[in-house]
């Protein structure tokens, strides 16, 4: 079945750039999502650049949005629930009472709700959120029908610090002891291997079984990807939103591995365009718009195999 292809997706705005709702809006809706977006701030750029100016949305006006989209009925119409970044403690917590909210609405029709948490705090080492949002996501990632991490906030959350395959799996489970069901360390980079990055699907759902039979052990799944040197902004939020849309008509394992293309595909044709390692903030922006059939169809191929 097609199925509805219909998000609430609460993110960042910026002007300038691709990060958050701007880095997945677009791919979403070439995917034929109706994205309805919610900003949770309203900036020139993202944080990495030295100068940035905007507003950023308080727990009122979340409620206020909150109110008029529950009063136009609007609420029940989301199949997929998406959030990116929040900063906000008192937001994030209040998106597991809507969530709630969606999931009842919808069980009364019998329709389904997944929930995507990505889990943006930080990079490498570097926090870009208020220390209080941490604790605020340890509850919302409970929730979480799959969560998204990248290794250094999954540490954050954990407090497993992930430096190979034995520690990320330690930090999966951590997720999963709290309730989430599928959790994705995107992508972490070893001593042993430093030209390319592993990642590591683990799940205690039985993808497609309505039943919601739990088996007693996860499955996983690991790959590889070339490292680009160099830091990207938004491969995160490309990456989440990707996710989102291929597996909506794909099983988990092989919707990770498409995503994991287009951030290939993507970070390749930046980089073409003058934006490698060592090129200025601006010039590493994601050429998000740059070829949209790599969104939809990406070149690279991706292994996923299970472990
Ligand atoms: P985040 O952007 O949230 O910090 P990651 O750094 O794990 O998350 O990036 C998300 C995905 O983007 C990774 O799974 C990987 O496929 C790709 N990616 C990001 N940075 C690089 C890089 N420097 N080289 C190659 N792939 C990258
Ligand atoms: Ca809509
Ligand atoms: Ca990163
Ligand atoms: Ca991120």
């Amino acid at each position: 079945m097609q199925g509805e292809k219909t998000i609430l997706s609460i993110q960042s705005f910026v002007t300038h750039g691709y990060v958050g709702n701007k880095a997945a809006t677009f791919p979403l809706q070439l995917h034929g999502f109706d994205v309805d977006a919610i900003n949770t701030v309203s900036v020139s750029n993202h944080s990495g650049y030295p100068i940035i100016r905007g507003h950023r949305m308080d727990l009122q006006e979340y409620e206020t949005l909150m109110e008029g989209i529950r009063a136009n009925n609007f609420l029940s119409s989301y199949r997929y629930l998406l959030t990116g970044y929040i900063n906000n403690p008192e937001i994030i917590l209040k998106v597991s009472e809507t969530l709630k909210e969606l999931r009842a609405l919808r069980e009364k029709e019998g329709k389904e709700v997944t929930f995507f948490c990505d889990t943006v705090m930080g990079d490498d080492g570097i926090m870009y959120c208020k220390p209080e949002v941490i604790e605020a996501y340890r509850e919302l990632i409970k929730f979480a029908d799959i969560a998204t991490p990248n290794y250094y906030e999954a540490g954050l959350l954990s407090g497993i610090n992930i430096t190979d395959m034995e520690s990320a799996i330690k930090c999966v489970d951590w997720f999963h002891a709290q309730g989430t069901k599928t959790v994705i360390i995107k992508s972490f980079r070893t001593k042993e291997e430093p030209t390319q990055l592993q990642f590591l699907i683990s799940s205690i759902k039985i993808q497609n079984d309505d039943n919601n039979k739990v088996p007693a052990t996860p499955r996983r799944w690991t790959g590889i990807v070339p490292y680009h040197e160099g830091r990207y902004t938004g491969t995160g939020d490309l990456f989440a939103a990707s996710l989102l849309a291929f597996s909506h008509d794909h099983p988990l394992e092989i919707a990770v591995g498409k995503a994991m293309a287009v951030l290939q595909d993507t970070i390749l044709e930046t980089r073409k365009e003058g934006g490698d390692g060592n090129s200025s903030l601006a010039s590493r922006e994601l050429r998000v718009t740059k070829s949209p059939n790599i969104l939809l169809n990406p070149v690279t191929v991706v292994v996923v195999k299970p472990m």
